[in-house]
């Protein structure tokens, strides 16, 4: 089975208030990190918008902790989903 056959198996419940990643967008500009972010998340939350700034698919987001480790310190704010939000893992 394909990876995103895979992912496609996961559900998620979805915080519509809240996302739980912040990008600081003029930090992200001066430091040209927006790129870097669209190839590393293999879920493609971040993407380079027509305007330079990085958009956020939060919703796509699989937590696994990559863009945290990637960025360069305070781009990102990101904190687990509230409560029983967030990505539930199928399992097998
Ligand atoms: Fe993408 Fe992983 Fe960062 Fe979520 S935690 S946005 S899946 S790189």
């Amino acid at each position: 089975e394909s990876v995103p056959a895979r992912l496609a198996g996961n559900t998620y419940n979805l915080d519509e208030e809240e996302s739980h990643i912040e990008v600081n967008q003029e930090l992200a500009r001066t430091l040209g990190v927006g790129p870097l972010l669209e190839r590393i998340c293999p879920a493609h939350v971040y993407s380079v918008e027509a305007d330079g700034s990085v958009g956020v698919e939060y919703a796509a987001c699989l937590e696994c902790g990559t863009c945290l480790a990637m960025a360069p310190a305070g781009v990102l704010k990101w904190h687990y989903p509230r409560g029983s939000f967030g990505i539930m893992f199928r399992e097998g």
